[in-house]
């Protein structure tokens, strides 16, 4: 981990999950998410004791759990004010709802492992706390109520809007849980100015038009896979091991969650568009093309 100055006040520890910190003043900062986990939190809080800050709050851009991971090690030994959005405040401080999301129900404890579920913390409503000189942006697809953060120094601290494209090539369905506001926050990025933008697990960038293109263009390249699928009537299962096969994906309980998830985000937004639509047949629930529009998205 290494801390990076990047305007008067503005600075980020390079990391896995990139950590965005903003000084306040001499001594009082804000931290942007906390990373994987509690040793995550560790070297973060070392960083931040070697530098003679102090923390003064933490905002959480969204409550996955490699963006939270932190929260609950950093709050037991500096008890300081932890700070979300929304729904994502509830899921921060309950994370039994992110595996619960991906599982569809319950999950059992091969889907609650600390990939998929972090250790809770107490989380505040961010909206009506927001530090001065920050100012929130309303990012919302990758999770319900993600947000961003804009520093006075024309920072912006993007989250999980953008995904690489080495990731994308690698993965090709990032986790996406609203495909319509996914691509909403992408139009919308697009017309942001500012000197540089850090999304969580990209290196910094100054422009970020051809990587909005790359996430949008993805997108519809799945959507006309799953049409394309569905030329020929299937089961959810089938379609999920069909994508699978198509994007030479491996199969394991926690890519089966976290694939399966988004292939339902995929599907809702497809009924929703018309493109896709469903039966039930000997008691299986079957997807088909629609016959009602054959206009590619
Ligand atoms: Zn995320």
């Amino acid at each position: 981990m290494e801390l990076i100055q990047i305007g008067k006040n503005t600075y980020y520890i390079k990391n896995n999950t990139n950590i965005g910190i903003y000084k306040i003043n001499e001594k009082d900062i804000y931290l942007i998410d906390t990373g994987n986990d509690s040793d995550a939190g560790k070297k973060i809080l070392k960083i931040i004791n070697d530098n003679n800050f102090n923390i003064k709050g933490i905002i959480n851009t969204h409550s996955h759990a490699d963006h939270i991971g932190g929260n609950n090690y950093i709050q037991n030994k500096t008890n300081t004010n932890i700070y979300a959005h929304k729904l994502e405040q509830i899921m921060t401080e309950y994370t039994i709802f992110e595996p619960s999301i991906l599982y569809g129900g319950n999950p059992h404890n091969d889907i609650k492992s600390k990939f998929l579920m972090a250790k809770p913390s107490n989380v505040l409503e961010l909206e009506n706390n927001i530090p001065e000189y920050l100012e929130m942006i309303k990012l919302y697809g990758h999770t319900p109520n993600m947000i961003g953060i804009k520093t006075n120094d024309d920072v912006y601290f993007i989250g999980d809007s953008l995904i690489s494209e080495e990731t994308i090539n690698k993965y090709h369905l990032f986790y996406i849980f609203d495909i319509k506001e996914y691509l909403n926050t992408l139009d919308y990025l697009s017309t942001l100015k500012g000197k540089y933008f850090i999304a969580s697990h990209i290196d910094i960038k100054e422009d970020i038009n051809d990587l909005i293109n790359i996430n949008r263009n993805k997108i519809y390249e799945i959507c006309n896979t799953i049409i394309n699928i569905l030329e020929k009537d299937k089961t959810f299962e089938e379609l999920l091991k069909n994508i699978f096969e198509y994007y030479n994906l491996v199969m394991n309980i926690t890519q089966y969650s976290i694939i399966g998830s988004v292939l339902k985000s995929y599907i809702t937004y497809l009924i929703n568009e018309n493109k896709i639509e469903y039966y039930f047949d000997d008691n299986k629930l079957i997807y088909k093309k629609s016959i009602k529009n054959n206009v590619k998205v």
